[in-house]
């Protein structure tokens, strides 16, 4: 496995604010990467600092085995792409694609035909003579692509490069990028506060917060272990439940907390725990079923019930509130009383105090 980028003890500080705190990512030539979390949480520092535009105060920078900490962007080889395209507004599609060819001496010619060759690639064959002023969104994200492409680099970096663009065109634009990277074999770091656009895009996930790396691995690895209550409620959508539990006398059974007048419910623990343990229970909508009469889990009180015609979303009248994510339709209405039956597999200890996964 050869490694293309290696960040390792990576810290940053804007005067005494240290907004990177020893971030440690490999990455393997190919893959593609995710770098998800909050706003504020040093995304667009670490990409920055990836791709040569921060200094950082400690830590090593390693692309292809050579340490290139102290290299200026230019020497870097990498290749960056914006929410905002950065695109010349008085230039066409071809010259804003070609620009960094001729500022590198290669001839008209030549960049005539690597322009094509990249139009190709991005299906702007037909748009060439254009002005960005009369390019869609999702055309100038292309033309922005293909400005990194032909550069050839050893990487390409992308900042929330669809955070501008509507709904369905970024579903489109996710798989676009995708299929360009593997057609590439591009090496790829991209930025995104959206994590169904992490999990669906990248083949190795980073979740950040306040400069901290909290986990990284496989999109599912961090869906089915999450580490912490934060990675559990960050990853996954709808997002995970939580309610706060007491280990009951045989160490089993937890006591769920569901708020005042709600009947205390409980659920058997996949895991002993000493009589009294506090202990927060995670549990996915999709985790949760309709239960046949007399044989359901628990039974709360429903508060909303929304439905798309594929899925129903019920959400219960306690505190705190649980979302169910049932498949297809339900008769289930506002102020039924609704058992559910949960599988203790499925379920997501943490310890109250640390929000450590038990
Ligand atoms: P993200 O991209 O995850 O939203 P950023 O990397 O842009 O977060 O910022 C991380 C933190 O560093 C934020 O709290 C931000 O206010 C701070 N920060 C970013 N750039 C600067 C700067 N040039 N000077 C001072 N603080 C900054
Ligand atoms: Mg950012």
């Amino acid at each position: 496995m050869t490694l293309q980028i290696e960040l390792s003890g990576i810290q940053k500080h804007y005067g005494a604010y240290h907004a990177l705190r020893g971030i440690d990512i490999a990455i393997p030539k190919g893959q593609f990467v995710a770098l998800v979390g909050p706003s504020g949480c040093g995304k667009s520092s670490l990409l920055r600092t990836l791709a040569g535009l921060e200094t950082i105060s400690s830590g090593t920078i390693r692309i292809e085995g050579e340490d290139i900490t102290r290299q200026p962007p230019r020497m870097r080889d990498i290749a960056m792409v914006f929410q905002s395209y950065a695109l010349y507004p008085h230039m066409t599609v071809e010259k804003n694609l070609t620009y960094s060819l001729r500022l590198k001496g290669v001839s008209k010619a030549e960049a005539r035909r690597k322009a094509e060759e990249i139009a190709q690639i991005t299906g702007l064959t037909t748009l060439l003579a254009r002005y960005p002023r009369e390019l869609s969104g999702g055309q100038r994200q292309r033309v922005a692509m293909g400005r990194a492409i032909i550069r050839n680099p050893k990487a390409f970096l992308f900042d929330e490069p669809l955070s501008n663009l509507d709904a369905a065109l970024r579903v489109h634009m996710r798989a676009e990028i995708r299929k360009l990277h593997n057609s590439l074999g591009a090496t790829s770091v991209y930025v995104t506060h959206d994590q169904i656009e992490a999990m669906t895009m990248a083949d190795h996930v980073v979740v950040m917060r306040a400069g901290v790396i909290e986990q990284q691995g496989a999109p599912l690895e961090l869906y089915d272990r999450p580490v912490n209550r934060f990675v559990a409620g960050f990853i996954g959508s709808p997002a995970m439940n939580f309610v706060a539990a007491i280990a009951a006398e045989d160490g089993r059974t937890l006591v769920l907390n569901f708020g005042g007048k709600s009947e205390p419910q409980t659920i058997m623990s996949p895991v002993a725990f000493t009589p009294g343990a506090r202990v927060t229970v995670g549990i996915r909508p999709e985790h949760i079923t309709l239960a046949p009469p007399g044989s359901s889990t628990i039974t709360l009180p429903v508060g909303i019930v929304e439905t798309t015609g594929s899925a129903t979303s019920v959400t219960t009248a306690t505190q705190p509130e649980m979302t169910v994510a049932l498949q297809g339709r339900s008769n289930v209405k506002a102020g039924d009383s609704v058992g559910f039956n949960i599988d203790p597999a499925s379920l997501h200890l943490f310890d109250h105090e640390t929000e450590q996964r038990l």
